[in-house]
């Protein structure tokens, strides 16, 4: 294959040449005032970004599982009652992580490619005292959205810390931390934030921070223990030096850089963008007569797309897309591992992208043998599409 194919998987994603750009520095020193001030900037746009005014945001070098790992190091004291709303591969991974941390938890599950109903969260969370509730956005093993907004309400009035795994949603999918409730909204970089691999990002609010200083005991986590890592976001947004650990230097550069193109684009529109997107993605997988792992469309994601094999189809269609110019993902939930693929179509995204990925695809389908018109998902995709710039 030659160099030029577009990545479209849940992330890692295509990355902006501005932010990769940015990175091409010369490391300066973690205490240097351009520094300082750079990391100082980063603060104040995630605030913005993740929709809040009053959350304390943390970036720390390390994934999205480091993330998911820091808020329930901080949150969570042994024998205390967590709930997992599970949607998929990475609510198992909460449910592990929580535990791991001696959180007694239970789960209310759902079917694949659903989300739990509201009342049996509502009926879960009034049989127990919960200190916190783990919700992920967007379950990147079966494309399906939670409804962040009502479960957040529901852990709210239960008197339980929403954490929200964001991993694959934040800066794309529509949330508002502050107006929603949420405690602990987290991600990596990689994803819609558009920078690449290596930044653990998550945003606690008032009531998450004074939790954190109500613990009784220590966090047995030492990297991960806010206690070292608040003096040192405090410092950097009051402009003065600090240090704990080594913070990584080029990539806050690339996240200054791509907070301010989200910031520029603005989040009402980005949530639009992501909507219009992925609204002509899957109309063109509809054309196409393939079939979605979200059982209902209202429950689909806007940052990425999960999509059943058709009939006498499998895996080696991803090597077809891949000839066409186009990286796209295998499946991820183990149930169905080999019968699904998925797209991830968030961050910098373009109509453009969509075109040439459902080109790809359908291409790649007919050298299949499957029955299709070509140009017909192409369609759907570009009448959904006009009008977006
Ligand atoms: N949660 C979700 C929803 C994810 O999609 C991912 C990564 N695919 C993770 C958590 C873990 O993130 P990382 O791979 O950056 O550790």
């Amino acid at each position: 294959m030659n160099e030029r194919y577009l990545l479209m998987i849940p992330g890692p994603i295509e990355f902006d040449l501005a932010v990769l750009r940015a990175m091409a520095v010369k490391t300066p020193s973690h205490i240097a005032p351009e520094f300082i001030e750079a990391f100082g900037e980063v603060l104040e746009r995630l605030r913005e970004v993740f929709l809040t005014s009053s959350g304390q945001p943390f970036v720390v070098a390390g994934s999205g599982t480091l993330a998911m790992d820091m808020a329930a190091a901080n949150l969570v004291e042994t024998g205390d009652k967590a709930l997992v709303i599970n949607t998929g591969y990475f609510s198992d991974r909460f449910a592990a992580i929580l535990e791991r941390y001696g959180a007694q938890v239970s789960q209310v599950r759902a079917e694949l490619g659903d989300v739990p109903p509201l009342e049996e969260v509502e009926e879960a969370l009034r049989q127990d005292d919960f200190k916190l509730m783990a919700i992920t956005h967007v379950d990147t093993s079966t494309g399906v959205v939670a409804d962040v907004k009502a479960l957040a309400e529901l852990a709210q009035r239960y008197g339980a810390l929403s954490i929200v795994d964001g991993v694959c949603a934040t800066a794309g999918e529509e949330c508002r931390q502050e107006e929603w409730g949420i405690d602990v909204y987290l991600t990596a970089s990689q994803k819609a934030i558009g920078v690449p691999p290596g930044l653990a990002l998550l945003v606690a609010s008032p009531g998450a921070i004074e939790a954190f200083k109500r613990r009784r005991a220590p966090v047995v986590n030492y990297y991960a223990d806010w206690a070292n890592w608040l003096p040192i976001m405090e410092a950097y947004e009051a402009r003065r030096p600090s240090y704990f650990a080594t913070p990584p230097v080029n990539l806050i550069y690339a996240l200054k850089e791509s907070l301010a193109q989200i910031l520029a684009e603005g989040m009402e529109a980005r949530f639009q963008r992501h909507r219009i997107i992925s609204d002509a993605f899957k109309a063109a997988l509809s054309a196409l007569g393939l079939r979605q792992v979200p059982l209902d469309s209202a429950k689909a994601a806007h940052t990425m797309t999960a999509i059943y094999y058709p009939e006498g189809v499998d895996r080696t269609l991803l090597a077809e897309i891949k000839a066409n110019g186009v990286v796209v993902a295998g499946g991820l939930h183990p149930a169905i591992k080999d019968k699904y693929f998925r797209v991830g179509h968030m961050g910098a995204v373009s109509p453009g992208d969509i075109l040439a990925t459902v080109g790809a695809i359908e291409k790649a389908l007919a050298a299949f043998g499957y029955e299709l018109e070509l140009g017909e998902g192409l369609s759907a995709a570009q009448r959904m599409l006009v009008g977006l710039g």
